[in-house]
C-alpha cells in the first residue's frame, strides 16, 4: 500500500500519483501513520468516531477546509472533517465504518457479482427469439403435416369416408 504525502489517501502499490490531488505517494513504512478514512460532519462525524472509538481505534478528525479551520468560532462539528486512522487499523476502522453504514460498498463490485452469474445461466434475447421461433416452426409443421394427410384422405376416400371417419371419432 502507498500513501499520498498530501490528503493521506491509500493507494494501490502500482499507482505512482494520487488520483484525488495529484501528489506523489510513498511507501508506508510506519503502522502508526495516519491515513485518511471517509470525510464527514455534524452527527455523522460524531457517530463514525463514537463507533471507531467503542471498537478501540484511535481515531483524529481534521475540518477539510482550511480556511474554516482558522476561524475559531465556527462550530467544529458543523464543518466537514477528514477522519484519520492509523495506518495498522486501517482495515478494521474501513469494517467498522461499512458496519454502521458510513461507506458504502463499492456498488460496481456488487453489481459485476450478481449481473455475471445471470449472464451465463439466462439466455439472451437472440437465444429466446431462437427458441421461440423454433417452437413455432415445429407447431407449423405438423399443422401442415396434418393437412396434407387430410388432403390424401380426402383425394383418395373422398368426402364421405372423411365425414364418417370424424362422426366415427364423436359417437
Ligand atoms: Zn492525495
Amino acid at each position: 500500500m502507498k500513501l499520498c504525502t498530501k490528503c493521506k489517501h491509500l493507494h494501490n502499490d502500482e499507482d505512482t500519483v494520487c488520483s484525488d490531488c495529484n501528489s506523489t505517494l510513498e511507501s508506508i513504512t510506519d503502522e502508526n501513520t495516519p491515513v485518511y478514512l471517509l470525510s464527514a460532519a455534524g452527527f455523522e462525524l460524531e457517530r463514525i468516531k463514537t463507533a471507531l472509538e467503542d471498537n478501540c481505534v484511535p481515531c483524529d478528525s481534521v475540518i477539510k477546509n482550511k480556511e474554516l479551520r482558522k476561524q475559531e468560532f465556527i462550530n467544529k462539528n458543523s464543518a466537514v472533517s477528514d477522519i484519520f486512522v492509523p495506518y495498522a487499523a486501517y482495515e478494521k476502522a474501513y469494517d467498522i465504518c461499512v458496519g454502521i453504514g458510513a461507506i458504502k460498498e463499492d456498488d460496481t463490485v456488487i453489481l459485476d457479482d450478481d449481473a455475471k452469474p445471470e449472464q451465463n445461466d439466462e439466455p439472451t434475447l437472440d437465444e429466446k427469439f431462437e427458441q421461440m421461433s423454433g417452437a413455432k416452426r415445429t407447431t407449423v409443421r405438423v399443422l401442415s403435416a396434418i393437412a396434407f394427410l387430410a388432403l390424401v384422405a380426402l383425394a383418395v376416400y373422398g368426402t364421405d369416408a372423411i365425414m364418417g371417419f370424424i362422426k366415427g371419432l364423436f359417437s
